[in-house]
């Protein structure tokens, strides 16, 4: 296999501080008027990234492009093209330096007041006050009175109206758009017309149902300064995440991705689409241990420095230093991404401007519902052998150390100790015990356990109160169970856990509908760590057609470091990565791993968010090969490390025709707001974000960019927020990509079935129809590690089509109405986006 090898140096002569630790709280001391913000953010849109300067820079990648040719795909849809596998290398200009200190006041806010009340006050909304404070609205007013008495804006405004009412009868994107030549008939002075008839221009079929559209003004309810700031910005975001998403093989909405395009005067090809690669499932005879098919070694060298992974074509260029030129963002692009979205949070017309247009979402839908409820109904009961209980449901956040119940666990435990009490499971000083014994030293009889006694369910002494949940994880408080029962190294080389985790598979292969994703933890503690979880998975049988393992990993460096078990933030690195790419590059050598990795379909990041950190992540900080200091590093940070490794570690699978990984954090159950900023650049889907609900802007753009938010209301019933308060009704309405998941079934669930027990709690609190419980459903098996093929085989063979065209109702009993609906309102929301960019047209109709 040749390629064009280019061999810079990788890492940017970026400036790194050593020692210090960045700047602080206290250093970067704002107080963030929001007076301030406006100015910087509209610098912020004048860098170019919308006009010639994102091409040129594409089209230098491409040049550029080296790492990767195309070589055998897997059975993804959309063949790999040829693309720019560069990361365009940002540096730092004076706008970005105020757009940085920017952000780093709304950083060091954050910090400031995380635990305070008013900590959000800056980009967030109170849930019973909407943004029309007083002060706000008057200073509207007065722009508004403004802009009548303004010739100029009259015209723009004019002529924004003529383009609205133009893309309102374009709604989607073809490829032969031109805009029409008639003069666009006279707008109604009504603003909302339930009912109105629009001409969508459609190639699929949907029953009759009635549209809500608003005709008339540009974009009702903000000035046009401020409707087109807000919309350059939110434009802008969504290319920097459609970037980060593209190179690191995850995914990204088509829709949005179309209206993308055209915004940038290019043309949308199929063939540019970056799909993630999923192995797929062994076919009914084939053996899934079979460690013969490894391919062979490509002799590849490769070391970790400052926290990435480096690959050099062989030790000569090893030792000059000439690693591959590799597609990940350098520190000081990536921090600098960061600074943009956060200053976008926190910009006062963009987070009117997004206060509104959610608003509208959650109204509009209020009217569909009112409007097609029926017609939805109609469509599904006259659809055949399909219906809630028969459409495929993905557990798609769910812990394997609790993936059964309590009385799962308990009947277990009972269960080993009538049938096996002689058997020796571990060792107590030097001396074997025998399960009896074990018991005895705990001073219980297992025949007197009850769940009660057992004591792993969350309560009401949980709530908020992390630390006590996580002990919830030892069976009658005692450590020395968890360990025999519930991990995968141990004595028994983790048989216990094998063997109930493998009850649970064959329960949902038993109920044939319902596929799960438990994490596995890999800690990075020691290098042996993925050996032992290959062993353990192939030893004992593990593999189950309805499970997709991810990968988890604790953010807890600082206890490791406190005792010594590590030396520095990299060498934590180093244990996580450096086995897969040893994996990777001679999967002969690791048969195993190999193996297993075809089953591991991404990683996840967990802890509790709510545990504070006052270190400030930029490009100042420390490198994590000299994060010694016991302090546990960033959120941020974190994720960054994880997303490069990840982005590096999928290319050259890829290259190899391997399959690829998703990132997947726990992200926005609690902590800071920052967090979701973060996930937003470097995850494919995120579990819980209930904090989407503080920011308006963030979350427009998770609405925008169509990230898959796994949620667990009763999990966060336990620990976080009150069902009733619980916003999964209100995102799944406006149109948020939903799913329903459980968390940790062991202590958060009563019955056998948990994910049905988590939809028809869900269902009964909200009222929710068939419709919404059936997209749901459907949303969580597209946001799943499921395969190419098993998803058409659960959603039909066009599921990559957007809208109804998409939509196979015979497998999912969504209605295709419903499906509508969502394609026409997203199309909607980023015609506003794309109208914005026609600046140039709107100048040139205004003269
Ligand atoms: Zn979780």
């Amino acid at each position: 296999m040749r390629r064009g090898l280019q061999s810079e140096p990788v890492r940017g002569s970026a400036p790194v501080c050593f020692g210090g630790g960045g700047p602080t709280a206290a250093s970067a001391s704002g107080r963030g008027g929001s007076a301030s913000t406006s100015s910087a953010s509209s610098l912020l849109s004048s860098r170019g990234w919308l006009t010639g300067g994102s091409k040129e820079r594409r089209q230098a990648g491409r040049q550029a492009s080296s790492f990767l040719t195309p070589s055998a795909t897997m059975s993804g849809p959309g063949a790999l093209a040829e693309m720019p596998r560069q990361f365009p290398r940002l540096s730092i200009s004076e706008v970005d330096e105020s757009v940085r200190l920017l952000a780093e006041k709304v950083f060091a806010k954050v910090l400031r007041e995380e635990d305070s009340k008013d900590a959000l006050s800056l980009f967030s909304v109170p849930e019973d006050c909407p943004i029309g404070q007083k002060e706000a609205k008057e200073r509207e007013l007065q722009k508004e009175m403004a802009e009548q008495q303004s010739l100029e804006t009259a015209k723009r405004k004019k002529s924004f109206k003529m383009i609205r009412s133009q893309s309102l009868s374009l709604q989607i994107p073809s490829q032969e758009w031109k805009p029409p030549s008639a003069t666009p008939a006279v707008s109604p002075p009504t603003p909302v017309c339930p009912g109105a008839l629009q001409t969508i221009q459609g190639t699929y079929d949907v029953p009759e149902f009635q549209r809500v559209a608003i005709n008339g003004d540009y974009c009702a309810g903000v000035s046009v300064d401020d409707y087109e700031q807000a919309a350059k910005n939110l434009a802008k975001a969504l290319l920097i995440r459609e970037q980060y998403c593209r190179l690191a093989y995850q995914r990204f909405p088509r829709t949005t991705a179309q209206y993308l395009c055209t915004m940038r005067n290019e043309k949308w090809k199929i063939e540019d689409e970056v799909v993630p690669d999923f192995h797929p499932p062994p076919k009914e005879l084939q053996d899934p241990y079979n460690l013969d098919d490894s391919p062979g070694n490509l002799d590849y060298v490769f070391k970790m420095k400052e926290g990435v992974v480096l690959i050099y074509e062989n030790k000569e260029m090893m030792e000059n230093d000439k690693p591959w030129s590799l597609p990940y963002p350098d520190l000081q692009t990536y921090t600098l991404s960061l600074s943009h979205v956060l200053a976008l949070i926190a910009d006062g017309p963009t987070k009117t401007y997004c206060h509104k247009r959610l608003n509208f979402l959650e109204s509009k839908f209020g009217l569909h519902e009112m409007l097609n409820e029926m017609s939805e109904l109609k469509e599904l009961k006259t659809n055949p052998h399909r219906d809630f209980y028969n459409v495929r449901k993905v557990d798609t956040h769910i812990h394997a150390a609790a993936c059964m119940n309590q009385k799962h666990l308990l009947r277990f435990i009972k269960h080993t100790y009538q049938t096996e009490p002689n058997r020796i499971v571990g060792e107590k000083k030097g001396k074997k015990m025998t399960l009896k014994q074990v018991f005895e030293c705990l001073h219980m009889d297992p025949y007197d356990l009850t769940v009660d006694s057992l004591d792993v369910h969350a309560d009401r002494q949980t709530f908020h109160r992390f630390d006590k949940f996580n002990s919830k994880y030892n069976p009658v408080g005692a450590s020395e169970l968890r360990d025999l029962y519930l991990k995968t190294e141990n004595h028994l080389g983790g048989e216990y856990f094998a063997r109930m985790v493998k009850e649970v598979a064959r329960e949902l292969e038993d109920s044939k509908y319902q596929y799960t994703e438990p994490r596995l933890s890999i800690y990075g503690r020691s290098p042996d760590e993925w050996q032992n979880l290959a062993k353990w998975f192939i030893r004992h049988k593990v593999y189950s057609p309805h499970m997709r393992w991810m990968i988890q990993v604790p953010r807890i460096y600082d206890i490791f470091r406190s005792k010594n078990l590590l030396p520095s933030f990299g060498k934590m690195l180093e244990n996580i990565f450096l086995p897969l790419f040893e994996a990777t590059i001679n999967p002969l050598d690791h048969k195993e791993l190999h193996l297993f990795l075809k089953y591991v379909t991404g990683f996840d990041s967990v802890d509790d968010e709510s545990k504070h950190s006052d270190h400030m992540f930029s490009e100042k900080s420390p490198n994590p090969d000299i994060w010694t200091s016991e302090k546990n590093p960033p959120y941020s940070y974190y994720l960054y490390y994880m997303y490069a490794n990840i982005m590096v570690l999928n290319n050259l699978r890829k290259e190899r025709g391997m399959s690829t990984f998703l990132f997947r954090p726990h992200c926005g159950e609690a902590g800071s707001i920052t967090h979701l900023v973060s996930a937003f650049l470097t995850a494919d889907n995120i579990s819980h974000g209930l904090l989407l609900k503080k920011s308006p802007v963030l979350q427009y753009l998770y609405y925008l960019a169509q990230i898959p938010i796994a949620m667990s209301p009763l999990s966060n019933n336990s620990l976080f927020l009150e069902y009733s308060k619980n916003p999964l009704r209100e995102f799944l309405h406006k149109g948020l990509l939903v799913s329903l998941s459980t968390d940790d079934p062991m202590q958060f669930h009563y019955t056998k079935e948990a994910l049905m027990e988590e939809y028809a709690i869900a269902a009964q609190v909200w009222k929710l129809s068939t419709c919404d419980l059936c997209e749901i459903a459907r949303n969580s098996v597209l946001q799943s590690g499921l395969s190419h093929k098993e998803k058409q085989k659960c959603l039909g063979v066009n599921y990559c089509s957007e809208g109804p065209e998409g939509n196979d109702i015979r497998k999912t009993n969504v209605a295709q109405i419903r499906m509508a609906y969502r394609y026409e309102t997203l199309c909607n929301e980023l015609s506003f986006l794309s109208d914005a960019m026609k600046t140039e047209e709107i100048t040139a109709l205004s003269k």
